[in-house]
């Protein structure tokens, strides 16, 4: 009961990348690189395990950007044109690549990161892969005619890249789809379309990620416009119980989102954010345990997979250890009182 993992990513230490700071450059090259990836996940997964958490990731180490680092290894993508692009509607204002050809992936681009991780780690493991609509989001459309075009491509490359990945032994597939909270009528037109084509398949659990971003100032400037109460997953809930995804990760810790859009999920696994990714306090398992009950309102406990809001790899390191640590402390502790 209450087995906890992470939305993925974790900081860099500051021997592989610039620390707090999104797209940072790497520290060093080919095969030195490779190994400070490594040496990165090996050390995040220990520490992850160490510190109470059931289901573990790489942390993300082994790339820059949770959705170029994807993108990187598929063919059909002009990374060289590039278009300026008001992505999120319009939150951010990005240089991105352009899709010119049809996209396609000519090898496996993960299997060397997740054979690592297998062999150490005994744990279950989680890899994370940006979902259709958030690809569509993050790059320019130069060849489908449609973004739902491009979206249903991309998510058939996902789908080859992700039973790859399960037949290496990965437990969990997460689609990270931060878009679904932003593009509510393009997620019910064509989104779930495109994440089920993604997951479809798939011989291990499958979740979604849906959140409001990591709490980098772009972030916090937009969300000081949502108003008091944060209904957007009101509008795609209902669509996404009907969906054949398994698991969905969504913000709850200091968010203001009512907890009663749990009740819109009766037939999914919750991942119930109870840290928060956008602050510099590290939580009390009494503040994790208070989260967890509050979703225990609107689900039943066996439901309830306490998670974090979203990636911390914006963070200071010191700080992700003390969330972690808080993580598995308050599921423990939620467990010896409900369990
Ligand atoms: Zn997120």
């Amino acid at each position: 009961m209450f087995q906890t993992t992470i939305a993925g990513s974790l900081p860099k230490p500051t021997w592989l990348a610039e620390p707090e700071k999104l797209w940072a450059p790497w520290k060093s090259e080919g095969a030195d690189l490779v190994q400070a990836k490594q040496d990165a996940a090996f050390l995040w997964m220990k520490q992850q395990e160490e510190l109470g958490i059931d289901t573990v990731t790489d942390g993300e180490q082994f790339r820059s950007h949770f959705v170029h680092g994807f993108l990187e290894g598929i063919e059909g993508i002009d990374w060289q044109t590039k278009t300026k692009m008001g992505i999120r509607d319009n939150r951010y204002q990005v240089d991105v690549p352009t899709v010119t050809a049809p996209v396609r992936r000519a090898r496996s681009v993960h299997a060397a990161e997740v054979r690592f991780s297998i062999a150490h780690t005994d744990h279950r493991l989680k890899f994370t892969l940006p979902g259709p609509m958030t690809i569509c989001d993050t790059i320019a459309n130069g060849h489908y005619e449609t973004r739902a075009d491009m979206a249903m491509a991309f998510a058939e490359v996902l789908n080859q890249e992700a039973k790859d990945l399960v037949a290496l032994g990965v437990d969990v597939i997460q689609f990270d789809e931060p878009a679904f909270n932003v593009f509510m009528d393009d997620v019910n037109e064509w989104g779930i379309a495109a994440l089920e084509r993604a997951a479809q398949g798939l011989d291990c659990k499958t979740a979604v990620h849906i959140c409001y971003g990591y709490g980098i100032e772009a972030n916090i400037q937009w969300k000081n416009t949502l108003g008091d109460e944060w209904r957007q997953y009101e509008q795609i809930f209902p669509a996404i119980n009907a969906s054949s995804i398994n698991q969905v990760s969504l913000e709850c810790a200091n968010s203001h989102v009512p907890m009663s859009v749990l009740s819109l999920l009766p037939d999914k696994e919750l991942m119930v954010g109870v840290i928060d990714v956008a602050n510099n306090v590290v939580e009390t398992p009494d503040d994790v345990l208070r989260v967890i009950e509050e979703a225990m309102i609107y689900a039943d406990a066996d439901r309830i997979l306490p998670c974090t809001n979203c990636g911390m790899a914006p963070l200071n390191r010191t700080l992700a250890e003390g969330k972690l640590a808080a993580l598995g402390r308050g599921a423990a502790l939620a467990r010896s009182r409900h369990g």
